[in-house]
């Protein structure tokens, strides 16, 4: 599903500092990172995995929403968006981890305090999977909506995991990668804050209605938030942050 086949130097030199890769699930916080990225670099090209997840419809989201985001901004945007990639991990995630995220369980908190949707080494694996195409494409940043703010409380998504995630991807492949993490501080009412700051009312429109956050899948009901099942974790972060920034901005 890649359309990156076209020949390049291996190892590739940098494209540009200028140059980026978004880690895009189709979800509000990559949507806003994506246009972050095509807001500040002249080139970005996006990355998805396949991981058995449930919610697998975030992943038919991805394309109408990657170009509705480059399609919003008068040239600039849609001419910075490069390739997309998707990586299949499905097999192999699920199998290590049976968890609320990639199996039929009902979600709740376990006993360590993490939700039971947390998948061990998912982000690890995720930016270790985007280092090595940033390396063949010849990438700089990597962009990535981990926040420690408002978070589910994975430990993956911390400030000091992605920082030792840095050094030690830098080291093992002997690059000066950068990786961004523009949500990291912020909750998710600040989330939408910048999407406006960004996009104006249309990125959040495209967002709001075009972005997938629900664990369970469903998009079969419109709330003034976004499509979900009202219900779950994800629903209810998402919701609480709309709300709170419809409040502060009314
Ligand atoms: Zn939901």
């Amino acid at each position: 599903m890649t359309d990156d086949t076209a020949p390049r130097e291996f190892p590739g030199p940098e494209r540009s500092p200028e140059s980026a890769l978004v880690l895009f699930s189709g979800g509000q916080d990559s949507a806003t990172c994506l246009a972050w990225a095509l807001d500040r670099y002249d080139h970005v090209e996006t990355v998805g995995f396949a991981y058995g997840q449930r919610h697998v419809i975030e992943l038919e989201c991805r394309d109408p929403l990657r170009h509705g985001i480059a399609g919003l901004s008068a040239a600039k945007w849609r001419e910075r968006l490069g390739a997309d990639h998707i990586v299949d991990m499905a097999t192999s995630l699920s199998a290590i981890g049976a968890t609320a995220l990639t199996t039929r369980t009902e979600i709740a908190m376990s006993a360590d305090g993490l939700p039971n949707t947390f998948v061990p080494g998912r982000n690890l694996l995720f930016l270790t999977f985007a280092a090595a195409i940033a390396y063949r494409r010849g990438l700089r940043r990597i962009v990535t909506g981990v926040c420690e703010t408002d978070y589910s409380g994975y430990p993956d998504c911390r400030d000091d995991t992605i920082k030792a995630m840095q050094l030690a991807l830098n080291l093992g492949m002997q690059r000066r990668f950068v990786l961004e993490t523009p949500l990291m501080w912020r909750d998710k009412a600040a989330t939408w804050k910048l999407a406006q700051t960004l996009g104006g009312a249309a990125l959040v429109e495209l967002i709001r209605t075009a972005s997938h956050s629900c664990y369970l899948g469903d998009r079969s009901r419109l709330h003034p938030w976004g499509y979900g099942c009202g219900a779950c974790p994800a629903c209810d972060l998402r919701r609480a942050g709309f709300e709170r920034w419809k409040m502060e901005t009314a």
